[in-house]
């Protein structure tokens, strides 16, 4: 074929070898799929392939690919005005901050917008550091909080090692029961030894030196460990006994994710801190940041807050904000993936769990869920993570794009799936795991 017969597909990988450096990956080895077009669940190329995307891309497509309402806004918006300095006031901005605030509980009255995720946690802590005065930060192994500098030692997972040049970051172990820290058998024994151990932790690192406890308020990228009861109102009640910060990170938890609008909801919790990305306007234009606390906001009433972004609440973005919490909360979507995770989704997981002990177990709640996939159920041995990225391949290859991490596959479709979306992508996910499941021990 001659250079002219190229198609735009195959002018895209070219381009894309050719010249773009991929996150978290050695490059030599990357062929990444072409993605031209989306719409709700799906995506595809130009070459005729589709794909139902189980995966909302990187845990944020949560209201669905091109919905018009927004499109339509960044559209207006582009046309009113593009961009604009932080330090102006701004309609779009100013909307978007209190839909965001109204959403929060109360005495979160403040939004700081960031570009991103990672910047909103960064910024949490230089908020929490300010505010106490003091420096250590304690968040748990089993988390990921972002990738720049205080953002990624905060992480708790191996992403943390490569790059720990921020300092006071101290890791402590969060509940998980099915691979408990603490030798529990009951969601009740993890909470009560997960508190201890945390309280042991505040002890023994000195609590006047502890600015901030930073917990996901379900750990995601970890594995969706949706805490158990008490854990949370535990964690709080720990910070306010020690006048400790507590951010909970919402960055992939938020906006609808959990079948709520803030995860922490169903926990009885309320921090000084969120910080949320993502699924606040499902990163059609970059954009995150941090909901404050009346009293944490007081601290700047008159004091500079040394911290700023050239994009802190860029006009395109906020109006993408303002137009996805708007169809969010017309059309239900939080509502349909608190449904949709109750009747459907869960059920289903659950029925392919007792046809494949290759699932050693399925934890999730709304639109974000977890297959745990082991060797053996008794040793409860994790699958290799290469099967597993094997297993994406296959998932791929016959028109479902998955989310894997390690030894699970997430099952995290957008919002606003459907319960026939979820039935296809079910027999999608049941014949890969019945060709994955020879030698995988009851
Ligand atoms: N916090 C959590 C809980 C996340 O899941 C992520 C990203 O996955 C981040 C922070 C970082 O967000 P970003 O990639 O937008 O910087």
């Amino acid at each position: 074929m001659s250079t002219l017969e190229t198609t735009a597909d195959e002018r895209a990988r070219q381009l894309d070898r050719q010249y773009v450096f991929h996150s978290w990956s050695a490059q030599a080895d990357l062929d990444p799929i072409v993605i031209t077009g989306g719409r709700g669940c799906r995506v595809w190329d130009d070459s005729g392939h589709r794909y139902l995307d189980f995966s909302s891309q990187m845990v944020n497509t949560n209201i669905g690919h091109q919905h018009p309402r927004v499109v339509a806004a960044i559209t207006e918006q582009a046309q009113t005005l593009c961009t604009i300095a932080p330090s102006t006031a701004n309609l779009a901005r100013g909307e978007a901050a209190r839909r965001i605030a109204e959403r929060a509980p109360d005495g979160l009255n403040k939004v700081f917008f960031t570009n991103g995720g990672a910047d909103a946690v960064e910024n949490a802590i230089r908020m929490a550091r300010l505010h106490t005065g003091r420096d250590k930060v304690l968040s748990t192994y089993r988390s990921y909080h972002g990738n720049t500098g205080a953002a990624v030692v905060a992480t708790g997972d191996w992403r943390r090692i490569p790059n720990e040049f921020a300092r006071g970051h101290v890791h402590f172990h969060g509940p998980f029961l099915y691979r408990s820290e603490f030798f529990s058998d009951s969601p009740e024994q993890e909470t009560e030894r997960a508190l201890a151990h945390l309280e042991r932790l505040v002890a023994v690192e000195g609590a006047s030196s502890i600015a901030a406890i930073l917990i996901e308020s379900v750990p995601g990228t970890a594995g969706i460990l949706v805490p158990p009861p008490g854990y949370l109102a535990g964690v709080r009640e720990i910070a306010d006994r020690h006048g400790i910060v507590l951010i909970l990170d919402e960055v992939m938890a938020g906006f609808g994710r959990t079948g709520r609008w803030f995860a922490f909801e169903a926990h009885d919790v309320v921090p000084d801190l969120i910080t949320f990305a993502k699924g606040v306007n499902s990163g059609y234009v970059p954009i995150g940041g941090v909901v404050i606390a009346d009293h944490i906001a007081e601290t700047f009433a008159h004091r500079v807050f040394p911290g700023g972004l050239t994009y802190s609440g860029h006009p395109l973005a906020a109006a993408s904000v303002v137009a996805t919490l708007d169809a969010m909360a017309d059309e239900g979507i939080v509502e349909n993936a608190a449904r949709v995770g109750a009747e459907v989704i869960g059920p289903e997981l659950a029925t392919l769990a007792e046809e494949f002990p290759i699932i050693g177990e399925v934890r999730g709640a709304g639109v974000f869920w977890a297959l745990e996939l082991v060797t053996d159920r008794a040793s409860r041995e994790p699958l290799p993570a290469a099967r597993v990225a094997a297993m994406r391949s296959e998932l791929a290859a016959r028109g479902l794009l998955a989310f894997t991490v390690d030894n699970r596959i997430h099952v995290v479709p957008p919002c606003v799936v459907t319960d026939d979306e979820v039935g296809e992508a079910m027999d999608i996910y049941r014949e890969v795991l019945r060709d994955n499941s020879e030698g995988v021990v009851r």
